[in-house]
């Protein structure tokens, strides 16, 4: 691509530019005869003498060349017999005539001998070679010899006249014949400049077109250049690359091969790891097997651990005294340490009693009656919940394990039976009650089981028989306390499950979905409350949970009922108050609670003295609780005692009760399995 290289075209355009005319440049074209290659302007010049001879002639080329066919000879003898001065000869053509007429016109009309022009041909001869001095006018033959001198002057000067006439009449002959041609020449000529011209023209045009081409192949050019060079920076950014490129591709290969040999390293790797993961899976089913076998163990002796503790147990739970309550005397209750000294938990508890009556009959103080209670676990007041919790726990699990258990919280109202089941106030977590832990520690042990193999549900219920009624606790858009109207019922027929009509029952997978059972419960209890009437600490709390278990692996399923009984207050009425129409409806109530809890009393002792017959229906909450009192039951009960002194009365009631329930034990716990 060298910029001095010319293309031929470029070449062409060159030329063009120097606008050389193409007219100077020598035709190329065939001329006939050396005469032609001259120009026009030539052919003039060679005639030019010729007329320059005519002209001074006048106008006689003109009528040779217009009147071709004059007959010129017929003029000489005319002009020949013209002795003096011409005059028009009338005989003569009109041809003639005029032909003479301008030959004479263009000699100056004058006198009958002619001016003669200094320097022309015709100059008269001087005779006897000076002029001719003037003659007297009497000398008439010397005049008559002047004239005759002159007259033979004139015939010589006609006589030459016509020659040159003749040789001009040649010369226009030849000139006519060399002007025709000429002309014809001119014509060709014409013609040919013509046929030049158009191919000049054509040529014009070509170069017209081809300068366009030109242009737009230089300007093609230009873009093929400017493409050129930007595919040859392309280029150079592409060879860049391309080394880049063939660096990395290097590097890539360098750990390509590296990988490769790790690779290799690896797969030996991965056999030996499979080998040994084989190993560690036939380990791990060999384990598994163990461990189920392990569980089921943990099971039997977790059973076993709980019936040794005993089926029936019985655990007190002392409140502390609230704010502005009076402080009972000191010692009034007293919490001995068991046989393992102050480091063993607490099962005594001994109440002192000082009787009035006795004291007054006698005149002197008679010192309180001691009256001591031994149960399976003793909480005094500043026991906390966590540390009441810890000792169901174990119990709790019996229900996974497919054993129902049943917590009661015994007490006369204000002894902390609800604080005990539910929690205090303002939900801390400090104060959260059995039911909300016992429903986390069940939650969190089937997660453990699960990965066991086990999958466990659970259903909540939580109803309140108040007054042998039963009430769902858990039913929304409950107005005025009034739910609906629910049934104890078996859940079919030969069935042994029991279920109240009305009642919902809600699944609960978290802890959330407690709180906010409880919450609805809270909430369905102040609605049904009244003025006079505490209904809550009038009626039983019953939370139903349905625990179902299975092993789909295995094929085993299990499941239990845990129940939590908030019983309603156990305090007796004051038979010495007078019956209002209010106490006597308390009465009845009361009657009703104290019916229900003697019942379970009883209920318990049938059980325990293995009678063939267990009172279950005589009341609602024994009734609703058949399957979860006696056989592979396992059950608890708090007895909550005030730590007042005014209490004494109901507190030792609530003892006596507790202690025979205490006296009580329930036949060899089965786990329900299917
Ligand atoms: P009940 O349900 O037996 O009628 P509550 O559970 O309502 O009695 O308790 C009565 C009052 O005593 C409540 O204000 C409760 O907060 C409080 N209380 C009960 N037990 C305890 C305890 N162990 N610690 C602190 N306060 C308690
Ligand atoms: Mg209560």
């Amino acid at each position: 691509m060298e910029p001095q290289q010319r293309s031929p075209l470029l070449e062409v355009k060159g030329n063009l530019e120097l606008k050389r005319p193409l007219v100077k440049a020598p035709s190329r074209l065939p001329l006939p005869g050396s005469r032609f290659k001259r120009g026009l302007d030539q052919m003039e010049d060679v005639l030019e003498p010729e007329k320059k001879r005519t002209r001074g002639l006048g106008t006689a080329t003109k009528f040779t060349s217009s009147h071709p066919r004059a007959p010129a000879i017929t003029t000489v003898p005319q002009a020949q017999g013209q002795t003096t001065a011409p005059k028009v000869p009338k005989k003569t053509g009109p041809r003639c005539s005029t032909a003479v007429v301008t030959v004479l016109k263009n000699q100056k009309p004058g006198p009958a001998v002619p001016a003669q022009k200094p320097g022309t041909a015709a100059a008269p001869p001087k005779l006897g070679g000076k002029k001719p001095s003037k003659r007297p006018a009497w000398d008439l033959k010397g005049q008559l010899c002047d004239l005759n001198a002159e007259l033979k002057c004139c015939r010589e000067r006609t006589q030459t006249l016509d020659q040159e006439n003749q040789q001009l009449r040649v010369q226009l002959r030849e000139a006519q014949q060399q002007a025709t041609a000429l002309g014809a020449e001119r014509r060709t000529l014409e013609g040919e400049l013509t046929r030049v011209r158009a191919q000049a023209e054509q040529g014009q045009q070509e170069l017209g077109n081809l300068s366009a081409r030109v242009l737009e192949l230089e300007e093609r050019l230009g873009t093929q250049e400017g493409l050129v060079q930007e595919l040859q920076k392309e280029q150079l950014e592409l060879q860049e690359e391309r080394r880049e490129l063939a660096t990395r591709l290097e590097e890539q290969e360098r750990r390509l091969q590296a990988s490769e040999a790790a690779l290799s390293g690896s797969q030996a790797e991965v056999a030996s790891l499979r080998q040994e993961a084989a190993a560690q899976a036939a380990l791990l089913a060999e384990r598994g097997e163990r461990l189920h076998g392990l569980e089921m163990e943990r099971r039997r002796l977790h059973n076993q651990l709980q019936e040794l503790k005993g089926n029936i147990r019985v655990f007190c739970r002392v409140r502390p005294v609230l704010p502005g309550e009076p402080t009972p005397p000191p010692g009034f209750l007293l919490f001995p340490s068991g046989p393992g000294g102050p480091s063993d938990p607490p099962t005594h508890l001994s109440l002192f009693r000082s009787d009035e009556r006795r004291g007054t009959l006698s005149g002197v103080p008679a010192p309180p009656t001691r009256h001591d209670f031994s149960f399976d676990r003793v909480f005094p007041p500043g026991s906390g919940q966590d540390e009441v919790f810890e000792e169901i726990a174990m119990l709790v699990q019996s229900a996974l394990d497919g054993y129902p258990v049943c917590i009661f919280a015994y007490g006369q109202t204000g002894s902390g039976k609800t604080f005990t089941m539910e929690g205090g106030p303002g939900g801390d977590p400090q104060v959260e009650g059995l039911i909300p832990r016992a429903l986390r520690h069940l939650f969190s042990v089937a997660q453990e089981l699960s990965g066991q193999g086990w999958t466990y549900s659970f259903v909540a219920s939580y109803v309140e028989i108040y007054n042998e009624t039963v009430r769902d606790l858990l039913a929304p858009g409950t107005r005025k306390g009034q739910g609906g109207e629910c049934e104890i019922r078996r859940a079919g027929p030969g069935s042994e499950e029991l279920t109240v009509t009305n009642a919902r029952y809600i699944p609960v997978s978290c802890e959330k979905e407690v709180e906010a059972l409880l919450h609805l419960a809270r909430q369905n209890r102040a609605v049904a409350r009244t003025a006079q009437n505490e209904r809550s600490s009038r009626s039983h709390s019953v939370f139903q949970l349905q625990i179902s278990g299975e092993h789909a692996g295995r094929g085993l399923q299990c499941g239990a009922p845990l129940n939590l009984v908030d019983l309603a207050g156990s305090e007796r009425l004051d038979p010495g108050l007078a019956l209002g129409p209010g106490e006597r409806e308390r009465l009845r109530e009361t009657q009703a609670i104290n019916s229900s809890l003697s019942t379970l009393g009883l209920v318990i002792m049938a059980l325990s003295n293995k009678e063939s017959h267990v009172p279950y229906r005589n009341s609602k909450l024994t009734y609703l609780l058949q399957n979860s009192l006696g056989g592979s039951a396992k059950m608890l009960m708090f007895v909550n005692i005030s730590p007042l002194e005014e209490n004494v009365s109901e507190s030792l009631n609530s003892l006596r009760f507790a202690s025979k329930v205490n006296q009580c034990v329930i036949g060899t716990a089965q786990a329900n399995r299917k």
